[in-house]
Parts: C-alpha cells; structure tokens; sequence
C-alpha cells in the first residue's frame, strides 16, 4: 500500500556532507600540486652546458629549488639542470667571472614549498579517515542501541487515511463479505447506536479464505469505509529471535490502538501466533504461546465501550487455537470464498480500471477460461498482459495479449529456446494427443481446450482441459475418466512405439493418477471394497505442529488393501485408454500429425479434427 508511516523510523541524518567535504579537499589538493609543478614547459640540459651558457652571459637568472636548477635565458626560454645534493651554488659558480655572477640573479627557493600540498594532503586523509571511521562506528552502536531498546515495539505499521484510501468498491465479488463486514463499519461508524441497545461491539472478526482471495484487501477496505487508523502486522511479526518479545509487542500495539481510537487492527496471517497451544513439536512453542495468551488478555481487557476492533486473517483456520475462536473473542468469522465466474469477472473489471484496454476485449470470455484462479491471480494476470503489450510496443492491451497470458499462468511460460531431437516431438506428440483423445471420448472429463508441444517449463508438452463452468462438487465418474485420459499419454505412446520404447515423459501422469486413487479411496468414500470410510485425516498436510503423531488411523490389513485398490482403479483406467486409442488408432494419428506440423491445437480445430469420431463407453 503506498501511503504508509512509518512512526518509528528516524529521518536519516545529513550523511554524505562529510564525504562530499573529504572529496572536494582532495580534489583541490590535487589541483594545486599539478600546477604546481607544471607551470612552465622547461628542458633539461646538463649542468655544464647551464654553467658555459652563464659563463657566456646567455643566463639571466636562476630558480633554485633543492638540486634543481631553473635558468632563464635571454631569449626567455627556460633550461634545468641538476645538480649534487652536496654541490653548492657557489661550487657550481666557481669558475664565472665576479663580475657575471654579479648581474646574475640567483634565487633560492625552499625546498619544503613544493611538498606543501602534498604533505598537508598525507596528513590531513589519515586523519580525516580516523575521524569518519569513528564517527560510523558510532553511530552504528547508537542505531543498534536504538534498535535493543525498541525490540519490544511492535513494528504494526500505521496507515493513515487519506485520499487513495481502499473503500469497498476497490473489491469485487466476495459479495458475503462485504456485507458482514459492512456491519463492521457501521458499528465503528455509529457506535452510540448500538451502545444504546445494550449490545456489545463485536471485538475480533477473523477473515477466513485461500490465499490471494482478497482478505488483507477487504480489511484495508473497512478501514478505508469506516475512515479510522488502521494498524496493521503480520502474525510472524511477532515472533522474534528472543523469548517475551512477542508478547511485549502485543501489548505495545493495543496500547498504541487505545490511544487512536476508534480504530482497526489487523493481524494479518494469524496461524503463525496462533496455532493450537501445547501441541507441538520443536522449539520456539513457548514463544508462541506466550504471544497468543497476550493477545487474548488484550482482547479480554477491552472496555465494552473501546472502539477498538482486531480483524485477523488466515488460510488455516482448523489450526487455530479454539481459545481464539470463542465468543468475545474472533467469534465473527467471515468466509472469503474462491470467486466464480461471475466474481472473477467482476475482479478484471477492477483490474483494467487504470489501464488502457483495447476494444476486442471482452472479460466475459477471460473469466470463463480463468477457473480456479483467485484475485490475486487475476491481478497478476492482467499485469502479464500489460507487460505483453508494451512488449509488443501496442497502444493497448487486446484480448490476445491476455489469452497469451492466461496460457502463461496456467501452463507456464513457453520456452521455445529449448531444443527437442524430432523423435522426442513425435513422442510428445503422440503422448499429448492420447491425453486429449482419451479425455475427448470418456464421458465426465472436462472439455480439451488446447494441445501444445511447445515445451513450458519443465514439460515437453501441455494438453489443457478446461471445464465449462465452476465445479465444487466433484462426480466419481469424473475422477475415473480424468484418470483415464492421465493414462492416455503413456498407453498412446506404448500402442505407437511399442512397450520397451515406453519413456520417462509419463512419470508425472502416472503420480498424478496414483494420487487422484488413493484421495478417492481414502479421502472420498468412492471405492466399493473399502467403504465410505475416511482413513488418515481427511486435511492432512505436512504439519507438524498438530498432525504429526496421528498421520495412520488404519491397519496394516486395510493399508495393503488400500494399496491393492489403487492398483486396481489404476488398472481399470489404463484398460479404459487402452480400449479408446485402439479403438481410434486412426484419429490418434491424424490427431497427432497435425499437432507436430502446427505444434499447438485449440480447442475448435481439435473438435473438428475428431468430430468423426465417437464416445467409448466403459
Ligand atoms: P489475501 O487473501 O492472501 O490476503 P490479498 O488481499 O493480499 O489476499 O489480495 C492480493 C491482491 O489480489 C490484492 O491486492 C488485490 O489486488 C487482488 N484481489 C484479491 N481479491 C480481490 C477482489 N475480490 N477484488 C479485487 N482485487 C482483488
Ligand atoms: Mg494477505
Ligand atoms: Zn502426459
């Protein structure tokens, strides 16, 4: 967010006056010693010719500076010699006439004159080094004494409201939401109304949704609407390198909010404080702990009438304290939900507000290609395409700009730089076709949307499937067939190249078949022998604050069942794929030779290309 201050920070003091001083010094140090010495352009001649030429009258003068004697003749030229350190001029002078050494003019210079700016500069820098040196160290070990003292601050940076403050309208989508949090605002608006009734103000709202839905958004949001002091920290922010910290902070930061109220805070992230307590492994627990029951004292200490209000956020809420969760506590819990169609529209349209669109646009259509993407995405997204068309030196962004980018984000970057023998193309393409065919004509997978073997990443070809609309419930059929077509690459390129020839490009596939089996069967319910039982935790990600410990709840018996399913799920998909592409041999091929010549395959040309051909059913 611009617009931020920073109420710790100092201004930084004048640094560079003493550099800048140092330097000129030099400068003019050197100056003087160049035209010093190099003022007039003399030759050196040896010392008996400048002794003839006095003897001869032709000298009218001589400079004499340590050994160096200047002459300046009559013509105004000037010669040097040099002499021994030991000679005197009146030994080099000793066999002139009296008379011509007379007229002669003799000055003698001293000698240190020259060395003047040389010797002041080799005192002078050491010194003026000494002094800097000490006066960096200085104030170093002040700035860290500085940082000690304030360890215990909490560092919630403040955002002031001013006029590019983030109001509701800057959210699209998130309609449920907005409303509960509309409610917020009233109340941090008109808190004497709802006094009056003798209800109490809500003191914690948690936000709950996936990353990048819009949760930091939408509480920048309500402070925005409701135009109070927003201050706000990230929950790892609390925790530091020394035990107590943390909860010096928390309360530092409720001071500093009782002190601006009416006001927000906001604890952005609040899993990393506030996980279960006494649960864990590893170090650091106490730490935690110590933090969370301080923010808990804090919110139980509010007055009634404080105006104050501490939203949080989190991806995790199933890991969070219940303590946290209790009534007068974060006991408003707002859902953040994964935007649909509709949402994702509305967010683009957000997005291309500042920036110069093209009239072929049409969000409608990027929306529906975007599934599963959240705001963030769509905000990335829509910076990709702008990237594009300045790229492409265009006065706009057109749809193709954005197209190219959904691509990019979804399949990766296109790296056409990487070198592919034409046999590894002919496998790739065959593979990718087998995926497409297979999921083209098993009912319950979603439609192919494109077929690329340009290499991404680290693939040597895409196909993407995309579904018609938002899905949130998810058939077994559907999962069968995705399996199916999974296995499409690797039995395409057995049916083409034989079994030995099989390659290591269907590695992933077949991983990702596995785990889409073992999720079915021990996650969903969806095998006939293992029943609709859940085995293992039905949420289990590495964590190991509160899952380790728990990981199997199922026998040895039922672990080798489990497995002896997923060979048979595997099994049937790859009968399936085997049944289609045999079946299809002849659109597999046709399929596939116009992908190697054309490398990419959209989804119109690829319904026409297979339009012959017909559903297998299974
Ligand atoms: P998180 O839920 O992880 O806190 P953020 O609120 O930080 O997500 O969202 C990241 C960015 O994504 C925001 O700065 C915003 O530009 C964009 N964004 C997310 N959701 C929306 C939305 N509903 N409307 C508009 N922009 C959004
Ligand atoms: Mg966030
Ligand atoms: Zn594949």
């Amino acid at each position: 967010m611009e617009n931020t201050t920073k109420p710790q920070s100092r201004m930084p003091r004048p640094r560079a006056g003493l550099t800048t001083l140092l330097i000129i010094a030099l400068i003019v140090s050197a100056l003087f010693l160049y035209f010093d010495t190099g003022s007039a352009p003399s030759t050196e001649v040896p010392l008996s010719t400048l002794v003839s030429g006095v003897k001869i009258g032709d000298v009218v003068s001589v400079d004499v500076t340590a050994n160096k004697l200047e002459a300046t003749l009559k013509d105004g030229k000037k010669v040097f010699a040099n002499k021994e350190t030991k000679q005197s001029m009146t030994d080099v002078l000793a066999d002139v006439s009296p008379d011509i050494r007379a007229k002669l003019q003799i000055q003698v210079h001293d000698e240190s004159q020259s060395d003047f700016w040389m010797n002041i500069v080799i005192s002078v820098v050491p010194f003026v080094l000494i002094v800097v040196f000490f006066l960096f160290m200085f104030r170093q070990a002040q700035s860290s004494n500085n940082q000690a003292l304030s360890f215990g601050k909490s560092s919630a940076r403040l955002y002031e409201n001013n006029n590019k403050k983030t109001t509701f309208a800057d959210v699209a989508g998130a309609t449920e939401a907005k409303q509960e949090l509309i409610e917020i605002v009233d109340f941090l608006k008109n808190p004497i109304k709802y006094l009056a009734m003798g209800a109490k103000i809500p003191k914690g709202v948690l936000l709950i949704g996936a990353p990048g839905c819009g949760k930091t958004l939408l509480a920048r949001a309500v402070a925005g609407e409701a135009n109070v002091p927003f201050f706000s920290i990230s929950g790892s922010e609390f925790v530091e390198m020394f035990v107590g910290v943390g909860a010096s902070r928390v309360r530092d930061l409720f001071k500093r909010a009782k002190r601006n109220a009416p006001c927000i805070i906001f604890v952005d992230e609040i899993d990393a404080v506030g996980r279960q307590r006494g649960t864990g492994l590893g170090g650091g627990h106490d730490e935690r702990e110590q933090t969370l029951n301080q923010i808990l004292t804090e919110m139980d200490g509010f007055e009634t009438d404080t105006n104050v209000i501490v939203m949080a956020a989190t991806n995790r809420p199933d890991v969070l304290d219940p303590a946290l969760l209790r009534p007068g506590r974060f006991d408003r819990r707002v859902v953040v939900d994964q935007p649909d169609i509709k949402d994702r529209e509305a967010i683009l349209e957000v997005h291309v507000r500042n920036k110069p669109m093209g009239k072929d646009v049409n969000l409608e259509v990027i929306a529906k290609q975007t599934p599963g993407f959240v705001g963030a995405d769509l905000e990335n997204l829509m910076n990709e395409a702008a990237l594009l068309a300045a790229r492409y030196n265009k006065k706009k962004i057109g749809m193709k700009e954005i197209e190219q980018s959904v691509e990019k984000v979804v399949m990766g970057p296109e790296r056409k730089s990487k070198i592919m023998s034409p046999k590894e193309k002919e496998v790739t393409a065959y593979h990718e076709v087998g995926h497409a065919l297979v999921g083209h004509l098993t009912p319950g997978c979603d439609p192919v949307h494109k077929i690329s073997i340009v290499s991404r990443g680290m693939a040597l070809g895409v196909t993407w499937f995309m579904p018609d609309e938002d899905k949130h419930l998810y058939a077994k059929a559907k999962y069968h067939a995705e399996m199916a077509s999974l296995l499409g690459g690797y039995v395409a390129e057995e049916l083409v190249f034989g079994k030995e020839n099989i390659t290591t490009g269907a590695s992933n596939d077949l991983e990702k078949a596995t785990g889409t089996a073992r999720k079915m069967i021990m996650n969903y319910g969806m095998s006939d022998v293992l029943g609709p039982v859940i085995y293992g935790e039905h949420n289990r990600e590495v964590f190991l604050g509160r899952d380790f410990g728990h990981m199997k709840n199922f026998s040895e018996e039922i672990a080798a069942k489990i497995d002896a399913e997923v060979h048979v799920f595997i099994t049937r998909a790859y009968d399936r794929a085997k049944k289609v592409l045999s079946e299809h041999r002849p659109t597999l091929e046709k399929v596939a030779k116009v992908l190697l010549e054309k490398e990419n395959i959209s989804r119109e040309e690829f319904l026409e290309l297979v339009s012959d051909a017909e559903k297998v059913t299974a």
